[in-house]
């Protein structure tokens, strides 16, 4: 077992108090050896076989709020994601950046790291996978969409990562799955993009999935997010609440009559600022 120096836990203290500062709501730790113990990923996608240096991984969370969120497809929705990626983005350059001037070796792995969406149609799968790195840095569990679900925000989180050859104290895995299978997520995807419902974890049709954000990038209401908009685990439910029905019969609802009263808002936001879906 490692014993961590005092001035490790201020190290830790102080990037939580900085990133704090610049609007990330969670941050946690995870030793790179977590990888090799879930074993998970194949072993190229450990972080220590990419940067061999590297001993602890730093996950940073921006919420996405989930009012913004049930707009989707829009483009109120579409900017919020750009302004979560913004905050990530500097987040975790400066972060690594204080690290540097401490003398470690740091580095952030950008949050997406896709050139454009045809790559992921071609190729759905990213160089490193940040959910991972957070479940290993104890801030949430991997859900049956594939995405983190949080305590704090349920899956409505955008992450990045940053990596140093730091020795840090980590954070504890959440042993105990955030998911209950409820499957909204499935249920209300457009594409049906989730095909099984056997084991925790869907199989994905990732390939559907990003084909059909092909079509929102075009339109300018990039991402879709609807798997995250209707799950119901998360404590910002607490604020916002949670309409399973509406959320069921939205598709229904709104091809039987777009001026649906219960939907006006959603429908006002899409219908401005980005084109119909193709
Ligand atoms: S919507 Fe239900 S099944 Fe899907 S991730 Fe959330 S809790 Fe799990
Ligand atoms: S992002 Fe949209 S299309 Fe892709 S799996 Fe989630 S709900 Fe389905």
């Amino acid at each position: 077992m490692t014993n961590f120096t005092n001035k490790s836990y201020q190290l830790k203290f102080n990037i939580v108090d900085k990133a704090k500062d610049l609007g990330i709501n969670l941050v946690g730790f995870a030793p790179v050896d977590r990888w090799g113990k879930f074993e998970e990923t194949s072993a190229e996608y450990y972080p220590q076989n990419i940067w061999p240096e590297m001993k602890t991984v730093i996950v940073f969370a921006t919420q996405i709020f989930l009012p913004m969120l049930e707009t989707t497809p829009s483009v109120v929705y579409s900017e919020l994601y750009n302004t979560t990626n913004r905050v990530l983005d500097e987040t975790a350059y400066k972060i690594a950046n204080y690290l540097n001037t401490l003398g470690h070796q740091a580095i952030f792995f950008p949050r997406d790291c896709y050139g454009d969406i045809s790559v992921l149609v071609r190729k759905p799968v990213a160089a490193f996978s940040h959910v991972l790195a957070a479940k290993y840095a104890g801030l949430g569990t991997i859900g049956y969409n594939h995405t983190l679900l949080t305590k704090e925000f349920g899956p409505r989180v955008r992450l990045v990562s940053v990596l140093t050859n730091a020795v840090i104290p980590p954070d504890q895995v959440i042993k105990k799955d955030l998911c209950i299978k409820c499957e909204m997520c499935r249920k209300c995807c457009p594409t049906s993009s989730f095909e099984t419902t056997e084991n925790l974890v869907a199989d994905m049709n990732k390939t559907r999935c990003a084909e059909y954000h092909a079509k929102l990038k075009s339109a300018y209401c990039y991402p879709c997010g609807v798997c995250i908009k209707v799950c119901p685990i998360g404590d910002d439910r607490k604020i916002y609440g949670y309409d399973s029905k509406k959320y069921l019969n939205e598709r229904k609802a709104l091809e039987k009559n777009i001026n649906d009263p219960e939907y006006a808002g959603w429908v006002h936001c899409r219908d401005h600022g980005s084109n119909p879906i193709e």
